[in-house]
């Protein structure tokens, strides 16, 4: 990731802290940058450029452009243990949940997303693959009683996607 710099006015900043807000990250001006999350969070560890605190400095400084195709905080695996170490109460990973949809508002999803996404709606599984042969080996039934095996639940998760904001991404 290459960065520029730009130079930014209050005004900015402002702007982006309002995204920040309006999509469930407000507490993002709480950061005082000291690191603990980053000591724990497995986005951190495994090298990714935008973990959680290096990308709430971004935002704070009102760097959104720059960092918006950056993949890294579709890595973020929900685990929380950010917001448990956090001394401010920032709770992180809402921070970063908030940037992803900013992220996703912009289309600015990896293909890894987008097919999760589809799979979600045509299956009701996120991550699908087809493993009715290994089910059928360990004596289960080929289909998990899920809304692989109820149509009419399939349908009203749909019902509810379509009627979601992430309806107006237009992949489905
Ligand atoms: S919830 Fe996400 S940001 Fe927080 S520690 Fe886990 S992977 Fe990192
Ligand atoms: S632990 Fe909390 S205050 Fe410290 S850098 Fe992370 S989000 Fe900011």
């Amino acid at each position: 990731m290459q960065v520029e710099t730009v130079n930014l006015t209050q005004k900015d900043r402002k702007a982006v802290l309002a995204q920040m807000i309006e999509k469930g990250g407000g507490n993002l001006t709480k950061c005082i940058q000291c690191g603990a999350c980053a000591s724990v969070c497995p986005v951190a560890i495994t090298g990714l450029p935008l973990y959680c605190k290096r990308l709430f400095r971004f935002l704070q400084t009102g760097h959104l452009e720059e960092i918006l195709d950056d993949a890294s905080s579709w890595a973020c695996v929900a685990c929380n243990r950010c917001t448990e170490i956090c001394p401010r109460g920032v709770d992180p990973f809402h921070v970063v949940f908030a940037f992803r949809r900013i992220q996703a508002q912009e289309l600015a999803i990896p293909a890894s997303a987008t097919t999760s996404l589809m799979n979600f709606y045509t299956t009701g599984h996120a991550v699908y693959g087809d493993a009715s042969e290994l089910r059928q080996k360990v004596g289960l039934d080929p289909v998990p009683p899920s809304t692989l095996k109820y149509p009419e639940a399939l349908k009203e998760l749909q019902t509810l996607l379509d009627e979601s904001p992430m309806a107006e991404l237009g992949l489905f």
